[in-house]
């Protein structure tokens, strides 16, 4: 299966698509990686899941990317004796550490040390934004607060605190719950919700020992504020336009999710953007102009991914939301605008040998108008540097290293196939232009152009380039 399709797309797993044959048919229609909510999801499920990706992965012979997206500290509020409260604007509510159920006057805030941070004048906000509070007073145990919008509180709604710093780890013991499991399980992205800081994901890599990449979900204002240092420190990142939504003005979003992918782009670390993209194909076979206008600029921007959340998760056409995706960005990657506008966003090759190979590499493939870039990369940062130069060619991902071919199912252009290195280059180069072939990328008297590092098999050393014609049979060069 070779898909012409740059942009990549994550559906998000879940009632809606938990058995093989749904899987199957998502992959089918478009979907490249799988994203496992561990809010919403167990353990013991997540592990059934990924085995059934494997098998869809084994038939379809391709690598395909799994992103285990861990919860966070998401905040919730305690129950009411009578399931809710109404409330009137301006009226005092208290939040407090007593389990008892709530009441008109109060409720229960079963994460005490947020009393320690919170200051009047704080906004809370409950249930997605539609209740807002002002902190008043605090005290050791309980807050009192005055509501500003919103008129009914349920129970467990979630809060979050946009105006506090929360010295409070990003990983709960939830997460480290689950991330062992998904590290048994052999996933290949791990997702880290409300971040804050760069140190919440120094916090994570700690505990993944390398075996996976980190993706950051900017959703916090806190994120925001330190974009450039989390870009820096992550392996990917994530517009998480959801939560974001809640805790910035819905206004600021558009302009966020500019710095997050042009800085992410810049600094060539994949870039999704998610939630809310065909939101109306939950309940509904077509989706509304906005949403298609919405995954458009996605793509036009030049983000590496676009994401199905609910759509895919829990809704009625999971199958129609992944092909209607797949439809707009091909018919966007072959507007006669888009090249200039990728081309506009390129960044310049950093001072690196990788660097100045990726960005050769796809200036000879373009002005020579070669049938494809096949590199070689083992820990896929010669993939991710090619990506990043955003090429017009096809790009051949090989690794000999199957967690790098699944990796790389994320990164913009990116073909990732696993196999196994050659002996020298004159062999890579053989096997490359093979492939090239059999991929479906070339035909025999096609040119292409293959980049590895040698002598083979020493990572980082990304070096050598070279043109090749592919023979009259299709096997090897010429
Ligand atoms: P979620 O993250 O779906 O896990 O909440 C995405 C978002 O907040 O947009
Ligand atoms: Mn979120």
């Amino acid at each position: 299966m070779n898909r012409s399709r740059k942009v990549k797309i994550l559906a998000t797993l879940g009632p809606a698509s938990s058995d093989k044959a749904m899987i199957g048919e998502l992959h089918r229609a478009g979907a490249d990686l799988f994203r496992i909510n561990m809010s919403h999801t167990q353990p013991e499920e997540m592990h059934r899941l990924v085995g059934l990706i494997r098998e869809v992965e084994a038939e379809a012979e391709r690598p395909i990317g799994i992103l285990v997206d861990l919860q966070g500290p998401k905040f919730r509020i305690g129950s009411f004796a009578e399931g809710g409260t109404p409330l009137s604007r301006g009226q005092h509510f208290i939040l407090d550490s007593n389990a008892e159920p709530g009441d008109a006057s109060r409720v229960f805030l079963p994460h005490p040390e947020i009393f320690a941070m919170l200051q009047p004048g704080h906004r809370l906000l409950l249930d997605d934004g539609r209740v807002q509070l002002m902190t008043r007073e605090v005290f050791e145990d309980h807050a009192v607060a005055t509501v500003e919008n919103g008129y009914r509180l349920s129970d467990r709604k979630g809060v979050s605190f946009p105006d506090t710093l929360l010295l409070l780890s990003s990983v709960t013991r939830k997460d480290r719950v689950d991330l062992e499991a998904a590290l048994t399980a052999g996933i290949d992205w791990v997702a880290m919700s409300f971040i804050q800081r760069p140190a919440d994901i120094d916090e994570i890599r700690a505990l993944t020992d390398g075996k996976v990449g980190i993706l950051a979900k900017i959703e916090k204002p806190q994120a925001v504020e330190h974009l450039a240092e989390i870009i820096e420190v992550a392996d990917a990142l994530m517009v998480a336009r959801g939560d974001l939504g809640v805790e910035v003005p819905l206004e600021k979003v558009p302009g966020i999710q500019k710095r997050i992918t042009r800085g992410a782009r810049r600094a060539g670390k994949p870039v999704v953007v998610a939630t809310q993209m065909l939101e109306s194909m939950i309940n509904a076979p077509v989706p509304t102009r906005a949403e298609v206008s919405d995954v458009a600029t996605a793509v036009f921007e030049g983000a590496d991914a676009i994401m199905l959340s609910a759509e895919s998760a829990a809704g009625a056409f999971p199958v129609e939301a992944v092909a209607t995706m797949d439809r707009i960005a091909s018919e966007v990657e072959q507007d006669i605008n888009f090249r200039s506008i990728i081309n506009a966003q390129r960044a310049e090759p950093l001072a690196t040998d990788a660097d100045a190979i990726a960005g050769a590499v796809r200036q000879i493939a373009e002005t020579l108008n070669l049938a494809a870039i096949c590199c070689y990369t083992g820990s896929g940062t010669t993939g991710i540097r090619v990506s990043r130069e955003r090429p017009q060619v096809p790009v051949i991902a090989l690794s000999p290293v199957v967690a790098t071919a699944r990796r790389l199912a994320l990164g913009w252009g990116l073909h990732s196939v696993f196999g196994e290195e050659a002996e020298d280059f004159d062999g890579m180069v053989n096997r490359a232009c093979e492939l090239a072939v059999t991929e479906g990328f070339a035909r025999p008297g096609d040119r292409i152009i293959i980049t590895a590092g040698v002598p083979v098999g020493r990572p980082g050393t990304t070096n050598s380039l070279r043109i090749a014609v592919i023979r009259e049979d299709g096997k090897g060069a010429a």
